[in-house]
């Protein structure tokens, strides 16, 4: 079967990996943050959580989106991972419009309410869209050059902002809608901190609000023709992976990325008192869901 990008990283196994060598490699959170120019610590719920925001010579993507803003084109955007092989993304991708986009993105955005808050903005595809059907949207992100590139293009409140800061940002402020699309689960990175990042919800949805998230359920990369599956289930989750990007000569720093079937995320966010809804399902083992606090937690 034919995989659409669904999430800004396509997955294609290298050839002839097998379970043994898709062992997400073990590294440090703290690796990440010495790359960057500013990091803080957060704690939620006693739980610790690193906060980061990108030094520009850092960070491929965002060179290359305002590359592609000012000129209307870009040089290849590069994909490194130890599970796949090496992968573009396409950079016009990262600016489509609300009819380019795939349902499940559609279908996010008719039902987001009230204040929206756009997690991993990027170049603001979201935010725009949203904006233009008449809502109110923060859209951050930890890039400055993504942040700047949104302002240009008219997000009228794009904050340079870790998810994990955003109450230190806007103290006490709530929102109705938090959505994290194309794949934007994945900056949770790993499923360890998925309890965290539920705990850091609980802070800032507004009561009655949601959660909207799209993810895949990669196991399909580790299928073999017999239909088993290469996966070994003594290492990590199969779809905790691990991605570096270069743009031109800037390469960012390697950094987790997650991706997640929907039992395991409906099961982790009812541990925390959440209740996950499938609320569409896409062509390709991806789907939308809707999270939302269980009333009585
Ligand atoms: N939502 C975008 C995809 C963005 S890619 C779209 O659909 O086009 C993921 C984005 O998340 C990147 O721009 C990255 O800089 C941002 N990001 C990563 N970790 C983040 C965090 N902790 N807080 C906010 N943004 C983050």
């Amino acid at each position: 079967m034919q995989k659409r990008q669904n999430s800004i990283f396509d997955c294609k196994k290298k050839r002839g990996a097998r379970c043994r060598q898709i062992t997400v490699r073990k590294w440090s959170f703290l690796i990440i943050t010495g790359g960057m120019s500013l990091f803080s610590i957060t704690f939620v719920s006693e739980i610790i959580t690193t906060t980061m925001i990108l030094q520009k010579d850092k960070d491929p993507m965002g060179l290359a989106i305002a590359d592609y803003a000012k000129n209307g084109s870009a040089e290849r955007l590069r994909v490194f991972s130890p599970q796949f092989e090496e992968d573009e993304i396409p950079v016009e991708t990262l600016f489509r419009e609300y009819e380019a986009m795939p349902d499940i993105e559609q279908k996010a955005l008719q039902t987001a309410h009230g204040h929206v808050l756009d997690v991993g903005a990027r170049a603001g595809c979201h935010a725009l869209a949203l904006q233009d059907m008449g809502m109110e949207v923060t859209a951050i992100d930890i890039s400055p050059l993504s942040v700047e590139t949104m302002q240009r293009r008219g997000v009228k409140n794009a904050v340079l902002c870790d998810l994990f800061d955003i109450s230190g940002h806007n103290p006490g402020k709530t929102y109705d809608t938090v959505i994290m699309l194309m794949n934007g689960i994945g900056i949770v990175g790993k499923i360890e901190k998925l309890h965290s990042f539920f705990a850091y919800m609980k802070q800032i949805l507004a009561p009655g609000g949601q959660l909207l998230v799209d993810s895949s359920d990669i196991r399909y990369v580790f299928e073999n023709e017999d239909g088993s599956l290469d996966i070994n289930l003594n290492t990590a989750y199969y779809g905790e992976m691990e991605y570096q990007i270069q743009y031109k000569h800037t390469k960012g720093e390697p950094f987790p990325w997650l991706y997640i079937d929907f039992p395991l995320l409906s099961n982790i966010a009812e541990n925390n008192g959440f209740i996950a809804d499938k609320i569409l399902e896409g062509d390709h083992y991806d789907y939308l869901a809707r999270i939302t606090l269980r009333t009585n937690s």
